[in-house]
């Protein structure tokens, strides 16, 4: 009897033994002190990126023809023209600066309502820089991404639509031509969806001197022929002037809306 009682005793303590064991093996481990010595503890928070973006907007042209060259790439040895006049309306004889300035004047205002910060190579006609100095603007800036404008310009009368140049392999745009192409092509698809123009679509571009010295994405909307009866009477109006504004908007602000996307 005795034996048996002893017997059963053991038993029973070996249950209760096993039962507290596999119950604090379910316990939380106890919170560890952090071992790391306070600077590298600091070191893993991850910054607050800023949701700010800097868009630089250049109106093509300005208000002269300059003669004068500069290199077409960082330690190129050809050169071009530092600016150029543009085109000019074949029927309605708008200047081409006139359209790039007056839609890029707007889009600046849509971008800035929406909390971009808008640097512009030029507000007026009087103003004027080289290509290389546009495009250190952007560089000097650490933009996010630089849009220039332009309207475009043929022999043939009755060619039309909008096209994006995109930067080659050239200069210091090495390194910016595949984001450079993601965002143009985002951006010319959005303009021509929007306001219902023909897409000519994008357009690699190694001979462009605000291109190869840019460091930051960079392209060139052609938003139109000016050589084009149709077209150019469009463009000359304020009121698709306004339109192209809108679209322009709404393609650069899915560049970054999309961005985690598109980079993937
Ligand atoms: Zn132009």
């Amino acid at each position: 009897m005795l034996k048996k009682f002893f017997g059963l005793t053991f038993l029973i303590s070996l249950l209760i033994l096993g039962w507290a064991t596999l119950n604090s093996r379910a316990l939380p481990k106890p919170i560890e002190s952090n071992p790391l010595p306070i600077e590298e503890r600091e070191s893993e928070i991850t910054p607050v990126e800023s949701e700010t973006h800097v868009i630089v907007i250049d109106p093509g042209h300005g208000p002269w023809v300059n003669l004068d060259e500069e290199p077409i790439a960082p330690g190129s040895e050809v050169t071009k023209r530092k600016y150029g006049i543009g085109a000019t309306g074949i029927v309605t004889g708008t200047l081409e600066r006139e359209i790039n300035l007056n839609v890029s004047l707007m889009l600046r205002d849509l971008l800035e309502n929406d909390g971009y910060i808008v640097i512009m190579t030029r507000t007026d006609h009087e103003t004027i820089s080289s290509n290389i100095d546009r495009a250190n603007l952007a560089n000097d800036n650490n933009a996010d991404l630089m849009l220039r404008i332009h309207s475009d310009s043929f022999k043939d009368s009755g060619v039309h639509g909008a096209s994006m140049l995109v930067p080659g392999k050239v200069g210091y745009a090495i390194d910016i031509v595949d984001i450079s192409r993601i965002y143009g092509e985002l951006i010319l698809n959005t303009l021509t969806d929007e306001v219902g123009m023909k897409n000519r679509g994008v357009i690699t571009r190694n001979d462009q001197t605000g291109f190869n010295w840019s460091k930051v994405p960079i392209m060139t909307v052609e938003l139109g022929f000016l050589s084009n009866p149709d077209e150019d009477r469009l463009l000359s109006s304020s009121e698709y002037q306004t339109k192209l504004a809108q679209a322009l908007y709404k393609g650069i602000v899915k560049c970054f809306n999309e961005e985690t996307h598109s980079t993937e």
